[in-house]
C-alpha cells in the first residue's frame, strides 16, 4: 500500500452515534486497520462494554484483562492497558471488558468523571506533536457505545474530531439532533476544540433508490464533512469479525475493504485542525 503523509500531531477521533447498529465498530476497526496500512500509527480505544472492536481485532478481553475499565475507574496509565493487534502491524488496542458495564455507575462519585479518558490520552508519551518523535500515534480512534452516557461523554471530552457513521437507511437522520445538541454542549462547557470533521455513509446499497436518497439528504445537511467514499453493504464486512479479523485482512480485495481504504485515504488528506 502507498503510505500517506502523517499528520503533524496526533488526531484523536471519536466514532459516535447513539443509535446502535449504524456501523460505529465496523468503521472504527476497518478505518484503523486501513490507516495502519497507509503507514499511520494507530491506537484504537474500545469504549463499549460489549467489546466488539476488541473481538474484531483479535484482542484478549476476558473479564479482568487490563482494559478501558482500569483506565477510567482506576486511572491506570494507557501504556499499562494497551495491546498490539496481532492481525495488523502498526495498530495498538485498548480492549473493553464487560467490567466496563459498571463503570458509568462507579464513576458517578469520581471527581472530574467526564475527564478521565482525556487525562489518560493526553498523559501518554506517544500522543502529541513533533516533540513526541517518530513513535507518536498519528490517530487515536475511540469506539463508543450506543448511548450518550458518561462513556461517550468521556470520548467527546478527549477528542479533537468526531466521526459520525450514518447508515443509509430510512430514519437515518432521526436522533441526530440529540447527538448534535450534545456536541454543542460539550463544545461550550467541556471541550471547545471538538468538531464534527467527518461523516461516513455506511451500509450503502447502490441498487436502491432509498439509499441514494438518504445519501443525498446527508450531503445536503452536512456538506463538506461527508466523505466522498461510501461504505457498501457487503457480507464480507459482516463476516470478518467472526474470524477475529477486519475485512482489510479477511478479504482485502472486496468492495468493503477497498471502500474503507479509500475512506482512510480521504481522512489522511483532509485538512487537519489548525
Ligand atoms: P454499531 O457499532 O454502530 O452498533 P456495528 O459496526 O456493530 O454497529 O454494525 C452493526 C451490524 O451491521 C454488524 O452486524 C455489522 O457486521 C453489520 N455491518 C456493518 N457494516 C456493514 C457493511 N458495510 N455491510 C454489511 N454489514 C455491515
Ligand atoms: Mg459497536
Amino acid at each position: 500500500r502507498m503510505a500517506m503523509p502523517r499528520p503533524a500531531r496526533t488526531r484523536v477521533m471519536v466514532v459516535a452515534n447513539q443509535k446502535g447498529g449504524v456501523g460505529k465498530t465496523t468503521s472504527t476497526v476497518n478505518l484503523g486497520a486501513a490507516l495502519a496500512q497507509l503507514g499511520q500509527r494507530v491506537l484504537i480505544i474500545d469504549l463499549d462494554p460489549q467489546g466488539n472492536a476488541s473481538t474484531a481485532l483479535n484482542i484478549e478481553h476476558r473479564r479482568g484483562t487490563p482494559s478501558t475499565y482500569d483506565l477510567l475507574v482506576d486511572g491506570a496509565p494507557l501504556a499499562d492497558v494497551l495491546q498490539p493487534c496481532p492481525e495488523v502491524e502498526g495498530l495498538d488496542v485498548v480492549p473493553a471488558t464487560i467490567d466496563l458495564a459498571g463503570a458509568e455507575i462507579e464513576l458517578v462519585s469520581v471527581v472530574a468523571r467526564e475527564n478521565r479518558l482525556n487525562k489518560a490520552i493526553s498523559a501518554h508519551p506517544g500522543v502529541g506533536g513533533p516533540e513526541v518523535g517518530e513513535d507518536r500515534y498519528d490517530y487515536v480512534l475511540v469506539d463508543c457505545p450506543p448511548s450518550l452516557g458518561l462513556l461517550t461523554l468521556n470520548a467527546l471530552v478527549a477528542a479533537h474530531e468526531m466521526l459520525i457513521p450514518i447508515q443509509a437507511e430510512y430514519y437515518a437522520l432521526e436522533g441526530l439532533g440529540q447527538l448534535l445538541e450534545t456536541v454543542e454542549m460539550v463544545k461550550k462547557h467541556l471541550n471547545p476544540e471538538l468538531r464534527i470533521s467527518t461523516i461516513l455513509v455506511t451500509m450503502y446499497d447502490g441498487r436502491t433508490r432509498l439509499a441514494a436518497g438518504v445519501a443525498e439528504e446527508v450531503r445536503s445537511h452536512f456538506g463538506e464533512q461527508v466523505l466522498k467514499t461510501m461504505i457498501p453493504r457487503s457480507v464480507r464486512v459482516s463476516e470478518a469479525p467472526s474470524y477475529a479479523q477486519t475485512v482489510m485482512t479477511y478479504d482485502p480485495g472486496s468492495p468493503g475493504a477497498m471502500a474503507y481504504l479509500e475512506a482512510a485515504r480521504e481522512i489522511t488528506q483532509r485538512a487537519v485542525r489548525s
